[in-house]
Formats: C-alpha cells, sequence, structure tokens
C-alpha cells in the first residue's frame, strides 16, 4: 500500500464514522460577516458602502492597493441582501480583521450561472485570469492564491498533478463527501488544472478509509474517456498522509528536500475542493462563495458536513446543528491535530475552514504535562525526523534561539510528535514559539508550570 517511509501515526478510531455517511446539507444563515483577509497576504480593499445592495457573486473587495495588485485575492458577496457595515470583526486566526456584514435577502431568486462559451479550450492565460478573479485559495487549509500557485516560475516545469483526497485529519469527512457527491466536478477541475500546467499525468491520493469514494471516481473516470486519464491512488490511512511532501512521497516515491516546494520534483498538488472550485470558476466565472464543512465531535448534538456561505457565524452552524453538549469542552476550528481552539462563537466561516469540532472531555488530551522522559516516542512519529524533544527542552530553559539545528524552521505542525509523547509535552506550541524567537530575533521560553512539575 502506498505511503510515506518516515514517521507518522495510526489513530485507534479516527471517529469519521459520526459524518462519513452524511450527506452535504445546505445552510444559508440571516446574515453573513464576509472578512476581507481570507488569503495569505495583504486583506482586500473594500468596494461597497453600507446601505448598498449586493447579488451573490458580486465582488465587495478587491485585491488591489494604490492602483497595484497585492497578490492576494478579490473577496465576494457569498448571499444577496443589504450591507449592513463593513467593521472590524472577530476573525478565526487573525483574531480581528475588516469585514463586510451583509443582511440576507430571503426572497432573493436562485443565482444562474451563465456557461462561458468553449470553457474547455480557452487559453492558459484566461483560466488563471478567471481562477485569479474567482478569489480562490488553497482550499486544504494553506489558503495560498491558487493563480499565484499555478503560475509556475519561469523556466520550472511539472510533470505530475496529485489531486489530494487524502483528507487524513480525524474527525473530517467533508472532502470525502465532495468526492462521493462532486467526482465529475472533481474530474473536470483536475483536467483543466492538467491542461494550464501543461502535464500528463494527474493522480488522485486517497486514503484507503475511503474505498467508496475511490470505486466512485473509478467508475467516473471510465465514464468520461478524457485524456489525460487520471489514476486513483489508494493510500495508507496515516497521518500526514495528505500532507503535501508526504502525499508526493506516497504516490510517485520523489522526496522533496528540505526547504523546496514540490514543483523542484516535478509535482503539483490541489486539494479536490480547490478543483471543483477551478472548474466552477473557469466553466461558469464562478467565484468562491461557499464552503463545504465537517461539523463533528460529541459536544455538538447533530454532527453533519454542511455547505454554507462564506461568512457564515460559527454561531449559526451550531443552531443548524441542534446546538451545543452542555459538557463541551473545546472547540475547534479544523482538525484535532493542526487545527485552532476557538474562544468564541461569533466567528465566521472563511474559505480556508474545513471542520469545526465541538469536543468533550473525553475527546480532549488534558492540559497539565511533564518534563521529558527521553522515550523517543516524538522522534519516531516525525515524518520529517525532526528532534521536538530537544526544541522542547531548549524552549523551555528560554534557549529557543539555539533550536535551529534540531529542525524548527522545517517543522509544518504536524503535531504528530506531541499526539505520541506519554508526558503530554505541548510540543507544537514549543516549536511555535521557538519559530517566532527567529522572526524576532529574542530568545523566548515557556516555563512548565508549577502544577506541571
Ligand atoms: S509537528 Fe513538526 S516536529 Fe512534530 S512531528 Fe510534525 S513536523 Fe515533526
Ligand atoms: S515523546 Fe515526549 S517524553 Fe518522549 S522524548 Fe519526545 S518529548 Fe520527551
Amino acid at each position: 500500500m502506498n505511503t510515506f517511509l518516515r514517521g507518522g501515526v495510526s489513530f485507534f478510531d479516527d471517529q469519521k464514522s459520526q459524518t462519513s455517511h452524511k450527506p452535504i446539507e445546505r445552510f444559508v444563515p440571516k446574515e453573513v460577516t464576509i472578512p476581507l483577509s481570507q488569503h495569505l497576504g495583504e486583506p482586500a480593499r473594500p468596494i461597497v458602502a453600507r446601505k448598498q445592495k449586493v447579488m451573490r457573486g458580486d465582488c465587495i473587495g478587491e485585491a488591489v492597493s494604490g492602483g497595484v495588485t497585492t497578490g492576494g485575492t478579490p473577496i465576494h458577496a457569498s448571499v444577496t441582501g443589504t450591507v449592513k457595515r463593513v467593521a472590524l470583526q472577530p476573525h478565526p486566526l487573525l483574531v480581528e480583521s475588516l469585514a463586510v456584514v451583509i443582511e440576507t435577502d430571503p426572497n432573493a431568486a436562485e443565482t444562474v450561472w451563465e456557461e462561458v462559451p468553449g470553457w474547455m479550450d480557452l487559453p492558459k492565460g484566461k483560466m488563471l485570469e478567471q481562477i485569479a478573479s474567482a478569489g480562490i485559495v488553497g482550499l486544504g487549509g494553506a489558503q495560498f492564491p491558487t493563480y499565484r500557485k499555478l503560475k509556475l516560475p519561469e523556466g520550472v516545469k511539472v510533470d505530475t498533478l496529485i489531486l489530494n483526497g487524502a483528507e487524513c485529519e480525524p474527525y473530517l469527512t467533508s472532502d470525502h463527501r465532495l468526492l462521493l457527491e462532486m467526482s465529475l466536478e472533481v474530474l473536470q477541475g483536475a483536467k483543466l488544472i492538467a491542461k494550464i500546467l501543461g502535464v500528463s499525468k494527474i493522480l488522485i491520493g486517497i486514503e484507503e478509509n475511503k474505498k467508496d469514494a475511490a470505486d466512485v471516481l473509478r467508475i467516473a473516470i471510465t465514464k468520461q474517456h478524457t485524456s489525460p486519464s487520471p489514476k486513483v491512488v489508494l493510500c495508507q490511512t496515516r497521518y500526514p498522509q495528505g500532507s503535501e511532501k508526504q502525499l508526493i512521497e506516497a504516490l510517485t516515491g520523489r522526496v522533496v528536500p528540505p526547504g523546496k516546494l514540490p514543483m523542484h520534483v516535478g509535482v503539483m498538488v490541489q486539494n479536490v475542493a480547490t478543483a471543483v472550485a477551478c472548474y466552477q470558476a473557469i466553466r461558469y466565472r464562478r467565484p468562491l462563495l461557499d464552503r463545504i464543512l465537517t461539523v463533528s465531535g460529541k459536544g455538538i448534538l447533530e454532527p453533519k458536513n454542511v455547505s454554507v456561505p462564506i461568512g457564515t457565524l460559527v454561531s449559526d452552524i451550531v443552531t443548524f446543528c441542534g446546538g451545543i453538549h452542555q459538557r463541551t469542552n473545546k472547540v475547534i476550528v479544523g482538525g484535532p491535530m493542526m487545527g485552532r481552539a476557538l474562544g468564541r462563537l461569533d466567528i465566521p466561516v472563511i474559505k480556508g475552514t474545513g471542520g469545526l469540532l465541538f469536543l468533550r472531555a473525553e475527546e480532549v488530551r488534558k492540559e497539565i504535562y511533564g518534563p521529558c522522559i527521553s522515550c523517543g516516542r516524538c522522534l519516531e512519529a516525525c515524518p520529517l525526523g525532526l528532534e521536538p524533544n530537544q526544541i522542547s527542552i531548549y524552549t523551555e530553559a528560554g534557549r529557543s534561539l539555539d533550536t535551529e539545528s534540531f529542525g524548527t524552521k522545517e517543522c509544518f505542525e504536524c503535531g504528530s510528535c506531541a499526539y505520541v509523547c506519554p508526558a503530554v509535552r505541548p510540543l507544537v506550541q514549543f516549536i511555535q514559539i521557538a519559530k517566532k524567537s527567529f522572526q524576532t530575533g529574542s530568545q523566548f521560553g515557556l516555563a512548565r508550570p508549577e502544577q506541571n512539575l
């Protein structure tokens, strides 16, 4: 079975059965809060004002500053309605950011997307232009503008496109449902991206716990008879199989060296949901307006997969999912391994939001940790062969600047090391602190609180 060679972890129960059988349900709230910062780089500039009527799909924020493109992505109205305000609002990653609040018109007609004539044979530059105008970012969580990723630097060529359908984080099943319910759109997206890149080989990587999705895709491929014909590859169910470097190794055997990108070994990786967004942008000039996400955990009364307009508040999704169990202990945006804890529920879903987890005490690791006992388990679990134990010991001692040789800069914060640590040490947190100290040039520490001694 295809997989990466070094490190990684397997989960005793990945909790995906809470939602993997649940079809995607549509929910449109009465109001959306659309942040103007939903991508890596500068926020978009608002071009709408209070009381202005907007249609679903209208541009409300431009990726332009002083007449020059910022390298970011535009932001669009995800519902038809009236702008209530443009103001600082809570943000899932940035604490707060400028956002456009729109009251949904409940009587608005469904938006109709006209097909672009000759969409399949548009020149590469035109396809990239439509992807840029649609505001598409990497939907696997990276949030990097997709048109920039697809525009390869002069002289760089790739020969393989990998669609990432691994979805290796526990609990999350939205990509699984997307593969089952939108397989044709996924394949069309793959074909168009392959055309932009000029590649003839398309591999779709799926973990073996989603065999049904692989079967659906294989049948769809047979019916399409298109060239190049994508190949579905099942991989071992093993975290972090869905990380770019690990998936490339599993599917092609190529190893991306430290500090290098997939394109340096001739590969481009795109998430399956990003492929669907590209297809909709090229065929219909449809911007990225909705997000499919998993709402799960024992703390939510009705776990679901939902499709919501971008800007839908977590609190509205909670109501749609029947409410929160009173013993809910932690709320996470994203997956449990790489997601972030939320301290409030009036936070909007953004383009990169793939999941919302409502966890009860029995699903959360205890916070109190002990000293490193040098068991070496974190070293075995790290897929990059780094030394998170040493990073944590040095950082704890206030010597974070001395951790570079242990691999601090290379770490992509997958959390495998922390997951296996019997002392429950917050290894990712130590690594984040060490990275921060490289940026500022100051030594930081994270002393163990008294109760941890
Ligand atoms: S979080 Fe970093 S150090 Fe820990 S296992 Fe992942 S890559 Fe390795
Ligand atoms: S797993 Fe935890 S206790 Fe074991 S070596 Fe790593 S940091 Fe130390």
